[in-house]
């Protein structure tokens, strides 16, 4: 007897069981795709697997369906693992231990993985069930999707006749997700020109940061550390006589970095005075900010430390320049807001890591636009003034956006079955972040397609749990959109 044998829909709950029994983190997924591969030829299915480990199951119309539109059903297999300090699930061999608590299921000390092994396991209930009338359904499960969607990437999409498609890689029931954004990153390296120098040295630091996704919270209005720390020192370096040994903040170039620290070396004959000077331009520049940061970023805080005298390599006054120039006036933030969608992001980029390295500094910058054309434009702007400051960039994991259609008549579809089963209308939203939907958009022609999802809380989290009412909602409602 399974922990969730007795929930409904039971089928549902099965195939969710048997997955989460598997190890199934990103690249960790031949298991779970030959478990899917197993259910097709179990089932009389037509199946594909790739190198990548995806799989496609193929279930041709039931009678009196033939000549209807074929439904892509998609979701990916792989899973974000994290666990509890004090936990000893290995996530390479071991299967998940599943709780369930009133209204919700989770794992004991991990992700549960509800994100997406739910999509995997309504979409084999579908397959498995003779009884429901369907068109021909074309069942797409994808790897790496958590680790930069290289599955969706890989996918060889001529085996699909359909152009629509049902992706449930959404988290929020009521929620029908019509576009995301595509992105990618940039990195810059500014060769470093130094000379040793004996000085006093010295520490500023900003942290206490609360950071965030540098897609989903970039609206929010929270301070960025390296951006923070590089205009407290642009202040200090033009009031006093400090010079720049390294400065280092962030650790990912997807979230929002919540602290940054600088080296720097001050004058060996450093007068009390020149000290109180100094201490005093930072204390400045930081009530600046903290009154700007107050209501998002409750803890930030500037400190300025001195240490003892030593022999340093300083940025020479050149390189200096150059990257306060990048540091303190590329944008960085919010750049438009779309006129589609009510509160939307359009385009946006993050400053995300600061990395100084003994002959160049290293900046990372995540970008993403829902509108292709203006996330070249900006990638375009910042490759100007990187050239004009005399460094070099690089751009990297380029995934495109899934665009808002005006016309779709399969989202019209979608809201009315919603409201004819629920008697509410659902909220049609975009997001400020990567789906596969971006890449499949790029892949199929005229792609019409919605994200949906039963409701789950804090995925990526250990506190990850799936609404156990709502699974069942949203089965329904799946049903109902395959009738059609
Ligand atoms: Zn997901």
């Amino acid at each position: 007897m399974g922990v969730l044998s007795d929930l409904e829909p039971k089928s549902v709950w099965k195939y969710f069981e048997d997955i989460c029994g598997m190890p199934h983190g990103s690249g960790n997924e031949k298991a779970v795709s030959d478990y899917c591969v197993a259910f097709a030829k179990e089932h009389g299915l037509e199946v594909y697997q790739d190198e990548a480990w995806n799989v496609v199951i193929v279930k041709e119309a039931c009678a009196g369906y033939e000549d209807r539109e074929p439904l892509i059903l998609q979701g990916h297999l792989d899973m974000v693992c994290e666990k509890k300090p004090n936990c000893s699930i290995d996530f390479e061999k071991d299967g998940l231990k599943l709780q369930v608590t009133g209204d919700y299921v989770c794992a004991e000390g991990t992700t549960l993985g509800g994100d997406d092994g739910i999509a995997v396991a309504y979409t084999l209930a579908v397959l498995a069930d003779d009884s429901i009338a369907h068109p021909r359904l074309e069942a797409v499960f994808t790897t790496r999707e958590e680790v930069g969607m290289d599955g969706a990437s890989a996918l060889d999409v001529s085996i699909l006749k359909g152009h629509t498609v049902l992706n449930m890689d959404s988290e929020e029931e009521g929620v029908l997700l019509a576009g995301c954004a595509g992105g990618c990153s940039v990195e810059i390296s500014l060769p470093l020109g130094r000379r040793k120098k004996n000085g006093i040295h010295a520490v500023l630091t900003a942290d206490g940061l609360l950071g965030g996704h540098s897609g989903a919270e970039i609206d929010k209005g929270r301070g960025n550390a390296d951006r923070l720390l590089a205009s407290v020192l642009s202040d200090l370096c033009r009031e006093t006589d400090c010079e720049l040994i390294s400065i280092d903040g962030g650790q990912k170039d997807n979230a929002i970095p919540r602290e940054c620290r600088a080296e720097l070396l001050f004058p060996e004959d450093l007068s009390k005075e020149a000290r109180q000077k100094a201490e005093e331009v930072c204390r400045a520049s930081y009530e600046v900010m903290k009154k700007k940061y107050d209501a998002t970023d409750a803890g930030f805080s500037v400190r300025l430390q001195f240490g003892n005298p030593k022999e340093a390599e300083v940025f020479s006054q050149d390189s200096f320049e150059h990257a306060m120039a990048l540091l303190t006036s590329l944008p960085n933030g919010i750049i438009c807001m779309s006129e589609d969608i009510d509160g939307l992001v359009q385009t946006s980029l993050n400053l995300g890591i600061v990395r100084t390295e003994n002959t160049s500094l290293i900046l990372r910058y995540s970008v993403r636009s829902s509108v292709s054309s203006e996330k070249e434009a900006l990638v375009e702007q910042i490759r100007q003034s990187v050239y004009q400051e005399g460094g070099s960039m690089s751009v990297n994991g380029d995934y495109p956006a899934w665009e808002y259609r005006k016309d779709s008549p399969f989202r019209d579809d979608c809201v009315r079955i919603y409201q004819e089963l629920f008697g509410t209308e659902p909220k049609v939203e975009a997001i400020h972040a990567g789906l596969e939907c971006g890449i499949l958009a790029s892949k199929i022609a005229d792609l019409d397609c919605i994200s949906m999802g039963p409701q789950m809380h804090d995925i990526h989290t250990t506190e990850e749990r799936l609404c156990i009412s709502s699974v069942e909602r949203m089965w329904r409602y799946i049903l109902e959109i395959i009738k059609r």
